[in-house]
Order: C-alpha cells, then structure tokens, then sequence
C-alpha cells in the first residue's frame, strides 16, 4: 500500500504540514529523522525559551515543548510518525520510494521539511552551555532577559553577523563582532550599518578558541590569528551566525538546488522541479529562518500536496 503523502522532517515546517493533511484525511507519514538533522524536533529542540512564536503571551514556552504540541496536535488528526533517518529516495518513478534506515516506503506525494543545520565551531565547552548563554540564532534568542545590557559576541562576518549583531544592540550593552579574517563577506550596506554603529566594535583576524562558565556563560577565550596571541572577554552571550547547510545531501541530486545546496522553489510556492515533491521550512528559506515563517510554508505545502493528489484523482 501506497502512502498518499510522506513527510520527511519534523520541526515547524513539517508537523504544520502534517497537521494541515492530517485534517485533509491523507493520513501523513511524517518520518521524523534521528540524527541526520541533529535531534527530531529540529532547531526548536535546542531553545529554551520561545518568545516570538504567536500565541504564548505568558512569557513564551520552551522549544521542545512547542514541539511536543506540533507533534501531539498532528497526531490527534491521525498523522503517524516514525523516527527514523531517511537515508536515500527514489523520485524517478512512482510512487516514489524513500528509503530509510528501517524501511522502504512508497508514497504518492512527498513533503520535504529538513531543515537547515546552523554551523557550529565545535568548540570544549560548548555542548555544556549552548542554550546557557549560547545561540545560534541572534533573532530568535537575543530578547531574552539573560542577554540584556551585557555584553555580547557575534561569530562570524556575513549577513547573518552583522545583521544579528545589530538586532542585539538593542538590549546589550556593547556587541563584538569576531571575525576570523581581517574583511567582512557581509553586504557593504550591511556592513556599514553595522561599523557605523556605537554599540559595534569588531575583533579582526579572532577566532573563538572556547567558552567559559560553570551554569550559565560568563566569558569566551578569544585567540588573534595573526599574532597568536590569546584573551579572556568577559560576556553573557555568544551567537554563532557561521552560516548554515541545508539538509538536502539525501536528495542525490534529483531535485534542483541553489548553489548553497537550498531546494528551489518558485517564489511564493512550493513546489519543487518533481513534480508531486514538495518543500518547505528552512529547507527552502536561507533568509527568514523562523518557526513561524516555516510553519506558514509548511501548512502551504500540504495544502499544494492536496490540490496535487486531487487532480491525480487521490484523495
Ligand atoms: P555566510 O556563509 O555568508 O557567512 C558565514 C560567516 O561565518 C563568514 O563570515 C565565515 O567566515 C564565517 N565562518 C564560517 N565558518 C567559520 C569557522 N569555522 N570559523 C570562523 N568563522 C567561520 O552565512 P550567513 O548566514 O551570514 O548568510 C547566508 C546567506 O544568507 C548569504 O547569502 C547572505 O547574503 C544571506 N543573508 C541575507 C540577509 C539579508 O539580506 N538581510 C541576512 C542574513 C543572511 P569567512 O568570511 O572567512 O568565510
């Protein structure tokens, strides 16, 4: 038996989708992954606090908790879901066939919601105080009581850098901008922004060598790549904004990409270059990056799977 519509991911993008084809009587297979986008759960499972997402005026709800709704609310409209990783699909014929680490499933639609991997350093401490003081999302954390009037460090120095540490001036009390080379890649305008800015300083030719703090983050170990030498600053915040891969290597190439390695799809749409393969979330969004934004794409795409399987004559 055929699935009328499979999932592959499970953060925003993907339950949102699932709960929209749920209450359309598709029955969704949402298959979650494990490890291949980090946790199942997506982004959202390594925030504490969720502050922007409509709905929780009462001082927000934590990233998993948000998902464990996303998750539970799919499931109440018969959405089924597995964890499993998918590790290669088959869109050359139909159904299509995605194969995963216990099971080959045929579907008649597919749904691709998985994601982008924000980039991390890697760096000793980092595991024990990342959502301690540690972010890679200025956008989504920065507001947070824990980050005003300190002092923060973005890492990094493209768009995402100077636009993030420019966000966090408005609740630090001084942003440094660390940059591994002595030139931003970010846009002129955004750089001058951001250069011009009183708040703003850069750290030229820095990298981050570890972060400190027992509980919570008090500091970071800054090393000049020049002239080797090292320093502690002492700070409450430090965003990665290193860029981030987009979960698309399990696509073997069958469906069009941007040069980043994002799926394309026509603007406003989500339709991908397969026609009856669907995309949505982060997968297809290098700009906005939200919860929010990405459930908005992922209830469009249920929506456009729907109307596809109608005029295929399955429903
Ligand atoms: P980018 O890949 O453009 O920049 C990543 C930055 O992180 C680079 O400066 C890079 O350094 C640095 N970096 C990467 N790896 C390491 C490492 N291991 N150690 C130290 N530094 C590292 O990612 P962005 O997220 O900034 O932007 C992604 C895309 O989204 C771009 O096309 C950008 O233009 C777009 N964007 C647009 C925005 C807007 O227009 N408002 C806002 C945000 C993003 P180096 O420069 O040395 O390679």
């Amino acid at each position: 038996m055929s699935e009328k519509v499979t999932i592959i991911g499970s953060g925003p993008a993907g339950f949102t989708a699932a709960i929209y084809a749920a209450r359309a009587n598709l029955e969704p297979l949402v298959l979650e992954g494990f490890t291949a986008g980090g946790i199942p759960g997506g982004q959202l499972m390594t925030t504490t606090e969720v502050e922007n997402y409509p709905g929780f005026p009462d001082g927000g709800i934590s990233g998993p908790d948000l998902m464990d709704r996303f998750r539970r609310q799919a499931q109440e409209f018969g959405a089924r879901s597995a964890q499993e990783d998918v590790t290669e699909v088959d869109l050359s014929r139909r159904p299509f066939r995605v194969r995963t680490s216990e099971q080959e499933v045929e579907t008649h639609a597919l749904i691709i919601a998985t994601g982008a991997t924000a980039k991390r350093l890697g760096v000793p401490r980092e595991e024990k105080l990342w959502s301690r003081g540690m972010s890679a999302c200025a956008i989504c954390d920065g507001a947070l009581p824990m980050f005003r009037k300190k002092v923060l460090l973005v890492i990094g120095g493209g768009d995402s850098a100077v636009e993030e540490a420019t966000y966090l001036t408005k609740f630090a009390a001084k942003v440094y901008i660390v940059h591994r080379r002595d030139e931003l890649r970010a846009s002129k305008i955004m750089q001058k922004r951001a250069l011009e800015h009183p708040k703003i300083e850069v750290l030229w030719d820095t990298v981050l060598v570890d972060v400190l703090g027992d509980d919570v983050l008090s500091g970071a170990r800054l090393k000049n790549v020049k002239t080797g030498e090292e320093r502690v600053v002492e700070c409450g915040g430090v965003f990665y904004a290193l860029g981030h891969i987009p979960n698309t290597g399990f696509l073997g190439g069958q469906i069009e990409l941007d040069e980043k390695g994002y799926i394309l799809v026509k603007p406003g749409r989500t339709r991908t270059s397969v026609e009856g393969v669907f995309a949505c979330g982060d997968v297809i969004d290098k700009v906005y990056r939200q919860a929010i934004t990405a459930a908005g794409t992922g209830c469009a795409a249920a929506l456009d799977a729907e109307r596809w399987l109608g005029e295929q004559g399955i429903d």
